[in-house]
Parts: structure tokens; C-alpha cells; sequence
């Protein structure tokens, strides 16, 4: 038997590998995106009471009423929008799900969808899947800024989506205003749509503060937003997450929807409607603030160079060329099994494998993970 080829990515996705190898030299795993701390027991207890209290059965096909309209008014509060949890809200089993069923509502083959990169490594696949072409572009170094320009470049007229990623992974980049009025600019008079990729939307640092496009009236009525209740709630083992689009598009994405997964996990979605009103645990975007500074100061014990602090999500990249001119993928096995800490090497976000000898580390840990890291980094000093 042979099995078609659906996409071009080979071997197996560099989370797995680079988490798998962590644990097979003991290292400290500062790679693949996920807390080392418990969540909220507020959250645990109301999955354990949901379950005990017998919503264990199908939930309906877009999710929980109650959590649709707890996320709508959450949405009011914190951004100011109207959304309608009926029309425009659909739960998904996390993010990475949620971003494929939308490709895959929209897709057709030999469309073309344009890709930032670096970016996140499913993007690139589930757009293939579809039979469709992922048309790369770099953002610009030091700090992944946009830039426009090479944008409009890529745009053809077979150019169906562009998929976007705010706050960035695995840079920390946020984008401000004006990217997303360029961004509106070049797809005005277009069928292009937009994904939204807003998984780390609550972690935003230094009093920043991070744009939805559900906040850009004339982008918002051509855009599935994309959003993981893993990265808000620290539970990414949950896979919960959801799309918010507007009705015709909802309408498109649940056609794919009810026939891929049809529902998601019935107590997790009211542990979440609780905790949604519930929530009185310290927010996700201090807490982990705190974390990237405690790793800044301590990184600077190291020979490692940090180029831009993260401005939002869980990551922060640095540069080794103060330490080896090995490539990146070689540099992050080494690491592992040399100095016991795993990290990402950042030319898994490129299609072309661009290698700028740069890591990812994830400081979403809790402090003494973070201090015995950089307690073994120190020594390649
Ligand atoms: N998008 C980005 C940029 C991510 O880093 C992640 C992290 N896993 C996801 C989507 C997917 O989230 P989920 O775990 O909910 O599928
Ligand atoms: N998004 C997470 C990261 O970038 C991992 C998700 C996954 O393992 N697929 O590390």
C-alpha cells in the first residue's frame, strides 16, 4: 500500500520530536508551547463536577448555548464588540482544529493562501490538504514586523486567504493599528479572506495592548478569528477552543464541522461557561509577564542574545551565535542531550527551512523550572 501524499511537510511535527527527546535525556523542556503548573482549581473542580453531575453525553453540533453566550459577553467587556453567540460562534477541539475546518470551508484546489512566516507548522499542511498552495512571506528581522509591501507582492488573483498571527509564535510580535488598516487597504475590492490566528490574544505585555480583528469593522465581515481556551485557562491538553466569523462564513465552517468532530467535549465546555463567569484567579497576561521577565534577567547570565524581548504569547527567541555556528536543528539536538534543555529551532517555522540561528524557548513554566534551566545554559558561557 502506498498513501497519498497530502501535504509537503516530511517527517513528524518538530513539538513531538523535540518534546519526545526532552524526556528521553531528562532535559528541562523549554520547547513545545504548554504550562508546567496546575491550572486553577476552580476550573479542575468544575470538570470534575460537570462530569460527576452527568453532562457526559453529545453536546449540541456548535457548542453549548451557555458557553456561546458567555464568550460573547466576555468578548463585550473586553473588547468592546457585539458578537452573536448563535450566528457567529462555533466550539472547537482547540485551535489548530478550528484553523483547518476554516481552510478547509473555503478552499478549493489551486487556490493560493498567503502565509507570514515564521508560522506556526500546521498552517502550511492544512492548506495543502485542501489542495491548495501556501504562497509564503518572511517577516522582516530583527523584530517580524510585517512588511507590507512584500504582501501586496504576493497577491495574485487566485490568492483565496491570508492567514495572520497576532501575538506572534514564535517571535512575541504583536501587530499595532496600522498593520491591520494595511492590511484592510490591500484586501479591499478582493474575495480575500482572512484567518485570524488570536490564540494568545490575553498575553500581551508591558501595558500593550493587542487588536482583534473582530475590533476592524470593514476586516471583520471577511475573517474567521481563531481562539484556544488552552492558552487563556493554561489547560492546552483540553484542545478546546472556538472560531468566531460571521454568519455566512459560520454557516460554511459548521458544514465542515458537523461531519469532521460534530461536537467537542461536553464537561469541558461547562467547566469553561463556569470559569468564564467565575474567573478570579490572577490574569494569564501578569502571570506570565512576570515569567518573561524572570527569564529575561536570567537569560542575561547566559551567552545567548536576545534581539527583541516578546512583546505577547508564551516565547521568546534568541540567538546562539555567540555560542556554535551549527545549524539550528543540530544546535537544539545538541542542547537536549548535551546540556539538558529543549528548545524549537526556528527554522521549523519556514517552509525553506530558513536557518538565522536563532531558538525558541516557551517560558510558561513556573520559576524553578526557568531558574534550573538557566542554571545548566549558564555553562556555556
Ligand atoms: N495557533 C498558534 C499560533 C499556536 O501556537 C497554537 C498552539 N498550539 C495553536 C494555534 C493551536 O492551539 P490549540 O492547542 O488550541 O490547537
Ligand atoms: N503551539 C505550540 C507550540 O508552538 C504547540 C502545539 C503543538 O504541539 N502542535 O509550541
Amino acid at each position: 500500500m502506498t498513501f497519498p501524499q497530502k501535504h509537503s511537510a516530511t517527517g513528524t511535527t518538530i513539538f513531538t520530536v523535540m518534546s519526545a527527546l526532552a524526556q528521553e535525556h531528562n532535559a528541562i523542556n523549554l520547547s513545545q508551547g504548554f504550562p508546567d503548573f496546575h491550572i486553577d482549581t476552580e476550573l479542575s473542580q468544575a470538570l470534575g463536577d460537570a462530569a460527576k453531575n452527568g453532562f457526559n453525553q453529545y453536546a449540541p453540533m456548535p457548542g453549548l448555548p451557555a458557553l456561546r453566550q458567555a464568550i460573547a459577553a466576555n468578548f463585550n467587556t473586553r473588547y468592546g464588540v457585539t458578537i452573536d453567540p448563535d450566528n457567529e460562534i462555533t466550539i472547537t477541539p482547540g485551535a489548530t482544529y478550528a484553523i483547518y475546518t476554516a481552510f478547509t470551508s473555503i478552499l478549493t484546489p489551486g487556490d493560493e493562501v498567503i502565509v507570514l512566516e515564521p508560522a506556526y507548522d500546521s498552517y502550511i499542511p492544512n492548506i495543502e490538504m485542501n489542495g491548495a498552495k501556501a504562497v509564503p512571506v518572511s517577516l522582516s528581522a530583527p523584530d517580524f514586523h510585517v512588511d507590507w509591501n512584500r504582501v501586496k507582492d504576493a497577491i495574485t488573483p487566485r490568492t483565496k486567504a491570508i492567514i495572520i498571527n497576532t501575538p506572534h509564535n514564535p517571535s512575541g510580535a504583536i501587530w499595532n493599528k496600522s498593520d491591520w488598516d494595511q492590511l484592510a487597504d490591500l484586501v479591499r475590492n478582493t474575495d480575500i479572506v482572512i484567518l485570524s490566528d488570536e490564540v494568545y490574544e490575553q498575553l500581551v505585555f508591558d501595558g500593550a495592548k493587542h487588536y482583534s480583528v473582530l475590533e476592524h469593522e470593514e476586516l471583520r465581515q471577511r475573517s474567521f478569528a481563531l481562539y484556544s481556551f488552552g492558552k487563556v485557562y493554561n489547560c492546552t491538553g483540553w484542545k478546546m477552543g472556538y472560531c468566531i466569523a460571521p454568519p455566512a462564513y459560520t454557516q460554511a465552517f459548521r458544514r465542515i464541522h458537523q461531519f469532521l468532530s460534530f461536537t467537542v467535549n461536553t464537561p469541558a465546555q461547562y467547566a469553561l461557561t463556569h470559569i468564564l463567569g467565575n474567573d478570579t484567579a490572577t490574569p494569564v497576561n501578569i502571570v506570565m509577564q512576570q515569567k518573561r521577565d524572570h527569564f529575561l534577567s536570567l537569560i542575561k547570565q547566559t551567552p545567548f542574545t536576545i534581539h527583541t524581548p516578546a512583546k505577547g504569547s508564551y516565547f521568546q527567541v534568541a540567538s546562539y551565535e555567540r555560542i556554535s555556528d551549527m545549524p539550528d536543528m543540530e544546535f537544539t539536538q545538541w542542547l537536549t542531550k548535551e546540556h539538558g534543555v529543549a528548545t524549537i529551532p526556528v527554522s521549523a517555522f519556514y517552509s525553506n527551512k530558513k536557518d538565522d540561528k536563532l531558538i525558541r524557548f516557551c517560558f510558561a513554566k513556573k520559576e524553578e523550572t526557568l531558574d534550573a534551566a538557566v542554571e545548566r545554559l549558564i555553562k556555556l558561557g
